[in-house]
Formats: structure tokens, sequence, C-alpha cells
């Protein structure tokens, strides 16, 4: 198993791998523009390209781009639709110039749109951002902590787009604590089993090469997007361990998006690994 951890880049992709080695990660998320702008510069291919040298010399993979959070993909106003396609297919092309492998992506809100026609839109714009993509590079949608009338709360909703979407570079990454928040009960092996059984029935582990390891203080089915230090909250150690048991997450990356300083993540690095070795993983 790959561990990683969301890294910023603000200071240059060099001092990023250099963060990333320092706290012992294996693999590394960022962001490739601002995270709450639709404006985007040109893609900075020289820099992208010595981006993917940098991380192959320091062995840290996979790599994957976490979107904007601004990318509506569900909702009814055209500028939104226009504009989300556009930053999604932005990261996706900046993934094909970095030989970046996953890009991460929240699907959005049907809000008081008919769901329906909601997914429908997704699906299209979903299916228009991938069109000759390089096959190096997938895209996965994150489940969602199911408030309302966010998309993709569920494993069911999420296996539905994949059905309907069926290309092979299009996936899932499951958020440990959005999957808390929307209710799935994760903190015991019984809780867990019955997640990843769900998940294989709907989706297919074969369609999830990633998850986001984050613990969370909202309570089971709070529908809330708060992420905590792994152990330290509702999923506890006990719900990590219980992952950890799954020879499944063998060949699987886990990115934390844990907050806090470098300390932190060196910490809850080190948290994941421990759990993850004692339970007979490569990590
Ligand atoms: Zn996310
Ligand atoms: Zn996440």
């Amino acid at each position: 198993m790959r561990i990683g951890v969301h890294v910023r880049v603000s200071a240059g992709y060099p001092a990023a791998i250099e963060y990333a080695k320092r706290v012992k990660a294996t693999a590394i998320q960022i962001f490739s523009s601002n995270p709450r702008s639709y404006r985007t510069s040109p893609i900075n291919r020289p820099a992208l390209e010595k981006f993917r040298e940098l991380r192959k010399e320091a062995g840290i993979e996979p790599c994957a781009i976490h979107t904007p959070y601004l990318i509506n993909l569900a909702a009814e106003n055209e500028k939104v639709s226009t504009g989300s396609l556009a930053l999604l297919r932005f990261d996706l092309e900046a993934a094909e110039a970095g030989g970046v492998n996953y890009v991460n992506t929240h699907l959005g809100s049907y809000g008081k749109r008919d769901r329906e026609a909601g997914f429908a839109s997704a699906c299209r714009l979903l299916s228009a951002a991938l069109e000759g993509i390089t096959p190096g590079v997938t895209l996965v949608m994150e489940n969602s902590a199911g408030a309302g009338s966010l998309c993709g709360g569920t494993l069911e909703e999420l296996g539905r787009f994949i059905k309907a979407i069926d290309h092979p570079q299009f996936g899932v990454c499951l958020d440990t604590a959005h999957a808390w928040a929307a209710g799935y009960e994760i903190n015991s092996q019984r809780g867990v089993d019955d997640f990843l059984y769900q998940a294989a029935e709907q989706i297919g582990l074969d369609r999830i090469p990633m998850f986001h390891f984050n613990d969370t203080e909202v309570p089971l089915g709070g529908n809330r997007d708060r992420h905590h230090h792994i152990g330290e909250g509702n999923i506890g150690f006990d719900g990590f361990r219980a992952l950890a048991a799954r020879p499944e997450l063998r060949d699987k990356t886990a990115i934390l998006e844990t907050p806090g300083e470098e300390a932190d993540d060196a910490r809850n690095i080190e948290t994941i690994r421990a759990i993850f070795k004692g339970a007979g993983h490569e990590i």
C-alpha cells in the first residue's frame, strides 16, 4: 500500500517533494491551481515535467491532483457547468503533462434541481472531460458527506455513475471521514466489512484505486465535512485497524487530508504505517 498526504505547492513543486520526503510519504496529492477560483493560469508544462522527474527520483508515486472545490457537475446553471468542465479538463491536462496518475474530484450538488436531470448532466460532463485523455490518467470521483442534495453520498449512487459512464479511466476515491458523515459505521470490523462488501457489490474494488484516510469528530450520519487526526476521532484506531485487516487494500493508495502542520502530517502517516504494518501490509 502507498501512503501519502495532501501537500501545498505554493512554494513550488521541489519544496512539495522535500516536504513529502520529510514526513515519509510514498504518495502525494496536490491542488494544481487555487482551489477556490475559477481562474487558471496556462498549464506550466516545464514545471510539471520537472515535478514528474522529482517524484520519480524520490519514489513518491502515485500522485493525485485534487480539483477545485468550486466544481459542480450537476448544476443547472450553464455558467457553472461550463466553468466546472473547464476546471476539470484543466486538471486532467495538467495530469497528462506531469505524469500524474489520478485526478480526484467532488461531484457537486443537485441543489433544488431534479436529481435525475442533475445526474444526467454530471455524467455528460464527466464523459466529455475524459475524451482523449491519455490512458495513464484516471479520473476518480470522491464520495461526499451526503448532506441533503450533495451528489455521491452513497456507494449505490457512485456505482450508478460508474455504470453510466462506463470508462476504463473513471473510478472512485473513498474518503473515510465523508463515509462516516454519510452514515457508514466504519468504526468496527463489522462496519468496515459491510462497507467494503457494499463497495465491491456496487462499484467493484478494482474501480477504487484510492482512499482518503481521515478521521472525524462529526457524529455518525452528521453530513458534515470535517477532518481530524487519525485515531483521534469517531472512526478511531478500531476503524483504521479494521481497514488494515482487509487484504484487498494491499495495492491501494491512501492519502491523508488531516489538519495541522508538518509534525501532524508526519505523526498521522506514522500512525497509519504502524497500523497497516501490524496487519501485515507492505507500506
Ligand atoms: Zn476532497
Ligand atoms: Zn477527501
